[in-house]
């Protein structure tokens, strides 16, 4: 048992949301799978840990229907990026999160932060031991900023400074993936936000 997952765990909960800690990301999605009612229409934020873990493909496997539009084309993405915000489920990851329970999310379109608020009534987030940090808000946007940021950049091939340098220059940024920030201090109202803590390193 990692109990620094269990402690993130246990202040998560204190917050309202639901919590659960799993070794391996098999073992998570195993979770899921069982935990779904049978034939969801499911959206999914832009994440590396959602790829990493094939989750679209397990979720397609199992007869749910998925609205994702990574990999997709510049014209479908505006598309698939609605359809998923008025899906049943969303999946999503987090960008950091402290060891008290705070989730900091960035977003540069905002389809992401809006679902995680006020738009499937059911959501999953999935977040790697990776993303955890000491401190507060100020450490979380420093991680955001100082790792997220350069490593999405890079992998979604984004002119942006802190892809090129590795530090953030906003006012040099024509390309933010950055511009919206949401912390969550606690779960949303009306619906149930599910988080997933995996002790592996998982997306960026
Ligand atoms: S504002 Fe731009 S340069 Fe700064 S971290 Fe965000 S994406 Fe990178």
């Amino acid at each position: 048992m990692n109990e620094r997952l269990e402690k993130v765990a246990s202040a998560l909960r204190r917050r309202g949301f639901d919590a659960a800690v799993f070794d391996t990301r098999e073992q998570a999605t195993a979770f899921i799978l069982g935990d779904l009612p049978e034939k969801q229409e499911i959206g999914m934020g832009g994440s590396a840990t959602l790829a990493q873990m094939n989750l679209d493909a397990a979720l397609r496997d199992a007869g749910h229907t998925v609205h994702w539009h990574q990999g997709a084309s510049r014209e479908e993405g505006p598309a698939i990026r609605r359809a998923a915000m008025c899906a049943q489920v969303y999946f999503a990851s987090a960008n950091a999160v402290t060891e008290d329970g705070l989730i900091v999310q960035i977003d540069g379109t905002g389809n992401r932060v809006a679902a995680l608020c006020y738009g499937p009534e059911t959501v999953y987030i999935i977040i790697g031991r990776n993303k955890i940090v000491e401190g507060g808000y100020t450490q979380a946007v420093r991680r955001i900023k100082q790792v997220a940021c350069p490593l999405n950049a890079r992998r979604l091939h984004l002119d942006t400074p802190c892809a090129s340098t590795g530090s953030c220059n906003a006012s040099a940024c024509t390309h933010s993936m950055c511009h919206l920030f949401l912390a969550m201090e606690g779960a949303p109202g009306g619906k149930r936000t599910q988080v997933i803590l995996i002790d592996e390193d998982l997306g960026f």
